[in-house]
């Protein structure tokens, strides 16, 4: 395949969407993706097939890959998540369902006669890999602002007091970014004497950088969770959906199982693995840091509070929870979501405050709603 063999037509088919793609990132305010990276560095990998074929941490016969990288994202997110030394392990998704498929499916083997527990505000993804993974679950009911009821959890699994608990929580709700508190959720299961318990966060949305907050919401490994996972395309961002999942190395442990074929051990959910998404999450925390992600929080959470502030100003009922990047109000008209690319559910739309949203952004959002006749 060389270079320059397109026809015309599909030259130009192929610039159109590069227009079109450019024109859509520009007005892009309802989905949590940042889009203010530059891997350009990174281009000349795109010649390579990279992949990262079994598990990061036991080399591969399959030497073209960033294994190395891999280790260093896995070990910076260890860190951040507070995993116990020496216990943890982890490996680069293709998102953050990914992650909680993984994180479901440890549960299910150390627990097999487990029960799932989530809240009606947890993301769509989790239904269906509960489906796949064949796993029974309850769906418990949200507070007002999107976090789960701790009375309903508590009733529930009082009447299941016979099964293992398997918790997933949410650091941050697609629609509300409601977070779940883990250690709540914790004192349930010690009030109600659960010895078998086994947490998983969905950090997809905010778990990348609720280590940054103060105070710290409960959600990592020292709160109480066994695995996170997070998505890397939205608060780092990446060209290619990825993620992270971080898990305790002793419950991997018990999946392992050494594949002659790839030299390696197959502890992943998919054989061949993206080798090239690792490098942009370590391009990134290299140049970031953790400074610089707390930044970009920082960024996010003042550009939302201004958000709130001014769409209330124009008479719009607009709130967030704490801490929350995530700003919602009532349904925009159709054509306003449309242009702005903005989620909708049960009557309510939001923002998302990436790091790469400005203010100027969210003035031109709210002139473009208050010039729509009908608006709200
Ligand atoms: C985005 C999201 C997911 C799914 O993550 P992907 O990276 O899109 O696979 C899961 N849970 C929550 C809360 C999310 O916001």
């Amino acid at each position: 395949m060389k270079k320059n063999r397109l026809a015309a037509p599909d030259a130009a088919a192929l610039q159109q969407l590069l227009a079109r793609v450019a024109s859509c990132t520009k007005d892009f305010l309802g989905y949590p993706v940042s889009k203010d990276f530059d891997y350009s560095p990174l281009l000349p990998f795109l010649q390579y097939p990279l992949n990262n074929l079994g598990d990061p941490f036991v080399p591969s016969t399959y030497g073209v890959g960033s294994r190395e990288m891999e280790k260093e994202v896995v070990s910076f997110f260890a860190d951040l998540f507070r995993a116990p030394e020496n216990d943890w392990w982890g490996y680069v998704t293709n998102g953050g369902s990914e992650g909680n498929l993984y994180g479901l499916y440890l549960a299910r083997e150390l627990y097999p006669k487990g029960m799932v527990y989530y809240s009606e505000a947890t993301h769509y993804s989790v239904q269906k890999n509960l489906h796949l993974l064949n796993m029974p679950g309850i769906i418990i009911r949200t507070l007002p602002n999107g976090e789960i009821d701790y009375d309903d959890l508590e009733h529930t699994i009082s009447m299941n007091r016979h099964l293992p608990v398997i918790m997933l929580a949410n650091i941050g709700t697609t629609m509300t970014e409601a977070r779940d508190d883990v250690k709540r959720i914790k004192d349930i299961l010690r009030k109600l004497a659960i010895r078998h318990h086994y947490i998983h966060a969905d950090g997809a949305l905010s778990g990348s950088y609720s280590a940054f907050l103060a105070p710290r919401p409960a959600f990592d490994f020292a709160d109480g969770a066994d695995s996170i996972a997070i998505s890397g395309h939205k608060f780092i961002g990446a060209p290619i959906p990825c993620g992270v999942v971080v898990a305790k190395k002793s419950n991997r442990d018990r999946i392992a199982r050494s594949v002659a074929y790839i030299g390696s051990m197959d502890t992943t959910i998919t054989g061949s693995r993206n080798g090239h998404s690792p490098l942009f999450l370590w391009y990134a925390i290299k140049c970031l840091g953790v400074a610089g992600l707390e930044e970009r929080a920082r960024h996010s959470l003042a550009v939302a509070a201004y958000a709130v502030e001014r769409l209330n100003e124009n008479g719009i009922a607009a709130w967030r929870n704490r801490d929350a990047i995530t700003v919602v109000f009532p349904d925009p008209p159709a054509a306003v979501r449309q242009r702005w690319q903005l989620a909708s559910e049960n009557g309510w739309s939001h923002l998302v405050c990436m790091p790469n949203v400005n203010r100027q952004q969210v003035d031109a959002f709210i002139a473009t709603l208050t010039s729509m006749p009908a608006a709200i």
